[in-house]
């Protein structure tokens, strides 16, 4: 491997700093502003860009620029990420306690510069912040940062990073540091080239996990209804089409329900249309509460839901119903009743809609016998 020029490296750093400033701030405009962070996401590479052209001009401009600031700006800068990372993930940014850590590391570069200068224990001392400041962060993404790839690819990042500092950190001790930045040395190469890497890759990262983030909050709104946070109709209708698939395959059908909740129009009269949806949204968590992890509640229009039980025969079912029914009425100021029209899988011939018209029917039933109750057909 023949050494790279470690100043064009550190451009070369630099000029992707730049484009990954633009796409942020973009995004910054654009997203939802729901999605928190993006505007630290984007600082970070705008003070890593100007920490680039900082240390490209070592033995050019002074040092209190050429080292001090470069430094500076590149704690700012790594800082400046993972508290967008922070609140991207809804968590406190903990400014304070770094900002106290970055202040004494200046202080001692400063000592280490001009009182008694000495570059590996300079080196040395900058790095073992950086790795805290990158294990703190490795941390903090393996813990809340998720299983999704735009996770996965930030948690490699900041692992090789974090590698790449500790082995810098060993050639410090080990007193093979060298004597200059700019000498172009292997380790020096690797560095930067590392250096190079997670400039780029980290804001990359940050992309990748806003746009996976409005994806699945797109997709949320598209499937969810806001009232009651339950599937809407045509993602409940869309996911019964695909377990009667399955039940063709494999034999075990699912059960369905339809709910209607009782004299409703008398809880909108009465209280007012407001309570009428503070019932609904209730309605509808003390439902999922009863339910089981893999089945659905979907709200059907108005005060009508349905819920699917995968692979559920009718006799589960009613003791789900049951469930339901004993759910709403504990006393609640929200407390409702509510009538059930319940049916199971007939068999491979079973269509959706006739499983439906059944539900249906059986409904219109329990409303006959006197509402508050679960009619199977
Ligand atoms: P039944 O026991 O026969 O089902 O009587 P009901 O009063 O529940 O039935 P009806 O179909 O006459 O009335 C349904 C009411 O539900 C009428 C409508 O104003 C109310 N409703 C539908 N959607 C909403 C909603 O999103 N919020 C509120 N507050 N009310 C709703
Ligand atoms: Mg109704
Ligand atoms: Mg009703």
């Amino acid at each position: 491997m023949t050494n790279l020029d470690p100043r064009s490296m550190i451009a070369t750093a630099g000029l992707m700093s730049a484009f990954m400033v633009i796409v942020l701030l973009f995004m910054r405009r654009n997203y939802p502003p729901s999605i928190r962070g993006i505007g630290a996401w984007a600082v970070a590479p705008m003070l890593w860009l100007v920490s680039s052209s900082f240390f490209s001009t070592r033995h050019v401009m002074h040092e209190w620029l050429s080292v001090l600031l470069a430094n500076l700006l590149l704690l700012l800068g790594s800082t400046t990420y993972y508290m967008g990372t922070r609140s991207f993930f809804g968590h406190p940014t903990t400014w304070r306690p770094w900002s106290r850590v970055i202040a004494g590391t200046m202080l001692m570069l400063v000592v280490f510069t001009y009182w008694l200068p000495h570059y590996a224990l300079r080196l040395g001392l900058f790095t073992a912040v950086m790795s805290a400041l990158y294990a703190a962060q490795l941390r903090f993404m393996l813990r809340h940062g998720g299983r999704s790839f735009p996770a996965r690819l930030v948690q490699a990042v900041l692992a090789l990073h974090l590698a790449v500092l500790a082995t810098r950190l060993v050639t410090v001790i080990t007193g093979q540091a060298g004597t200059d930045l700019m000498a172009p040395s292997l380790f020096q190469t690797f560095y930067i080239g590392a250096y190079t890497l997670t400039v780029l890759m980290l804001p990359i990262g940050a992309v990748l996990l806003a746009t996976d983030r409005v994806r699945t909050e797109l997709e949320h709104l598209a499937t969810h209804d806001s009232l009651t946070q339950a599937l809407n109709r045509r993602a409940l209708l869309q996911r019964c089409e695909e377990e009667l698939e399955r039940a063709r395959r494999y034999g075990d059908g699912p059960a369905i329900m339809m709910l209607d909740l009782d004299n409703f129009k008398a809880v909108n009269d009465t209280r007012g249309h407001q309570h009428g949806d503070a019932v609904l949204a209730y309605f509808a968590d003390r439902v999922r509460q009863a339910l089981r992890r893999p089945d659905h509640l979907g709200r059907y229009g108005g005060e009508e839901f349905m819920v699917l039980l995968p692979r559920t025969d009718a006799e589960a079912a009613r003791r789900v119903a049951q469930r339901i029914h004993a759910a709403l009425s504990t006393g609640h100021p929200l407390d409702c009743q509510v009538s059930i029209g319940l049916t199971g899988w007939k068999g491979p011939d079973d269509t959706l809609d006739a499983m439906l018209s059944r539900a249906d029917a059986a409904l219109y039933r329990a409303k006959e016998l006197g509402r508050n109750q679960t009619v199977e057909a």
